[in-house]
């Protein structure tokens, strides 16, 4: 089953992890998401009171399911399904790849040939993080994974914060939001949507 999800993340992928615990007490203090509840072998976060003044949602009111289902058994495939907002916080110390289902190939920043076998490339990358190199086939350029441009159908990065149920597009967060993110993690931050 796939969701979709926007995604917020540091602009810059090298970004040092930010603390999961940090991250959580500022979203709560703004009201953005509340106490966590457990969901498989992890927690989730629920919208919080002020969700809608820091994730805006564009164009005529759409219908946002905002809470949990009622009944504790459907939770795990609706929130598998994104069928309402909710929040997971994720923060590793190895760069992740995080790319939507049909997500281009980024192109090669030289000859703009598109990178036809990049999903194996950083499928290698995701078990060893340190091979970030890259070699185009068309004109031989030596570039660095983490500096291909995906646009907002991926990301590459140590933090994600992933809000689920929200389609490509539909809201952005607020410049309030990414400007107290941008004060936790010293640099700004970007929005991908993708469904995965
Ligand atoms: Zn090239």
């Amino acid at each position: 089953m796939t969701a979709y999800k926007l995604i917020l993340l540091p602009t810059e992928p090298q970004c040092p992890p930010l603390d999961c615990a940090q991250l959580a007490s500022e979203l709560q203090a703004m009201q953005l998401i509340r106490e966590p509840l457990a969901l498989d072998n992890g927690v989730f976060y629920p919208t919080g009171k002020h969700f809608l003044q820091h994730i805006s949602f564009l164009g005529c009111s759409p219908s946002i399911e905002l809470e949990p289902p009622s009944d504790p058994a459907e939770l795990p495939a609706d929130s598998a399904a994104g069928s309402f907002c909710h929040v997971f916080l994720h923060s590793s110390t190895s760069l992740c790849l995080r790319a939507d289902k049909q997500c281009p190939a980024p192109r090669c920043p030289q000859c703009r040939q598109p990178f036809s076998g990049w999903r194996t490339v950083f499928s290698t990358f995701q078990q060893n993080p340190t091979l970030t190199d890259w070699n185009c086939s068309g004109c031989g350029f030596n570039g660095q994974l983490t500096d291909l441009s995906f646009r907002k159908a991926a990301g590459i990065g140590h933090t994600f914060i992933e809000i689920r149920g929200i389609y490509p597009s539909e809201a952005v967060p607020t410049d309030a939001l990414l400007k107290r993110l941008q004060r936790l993690s010293g640099g700004p931050w970007r929005t991908i949507y993708i469904r995965e």
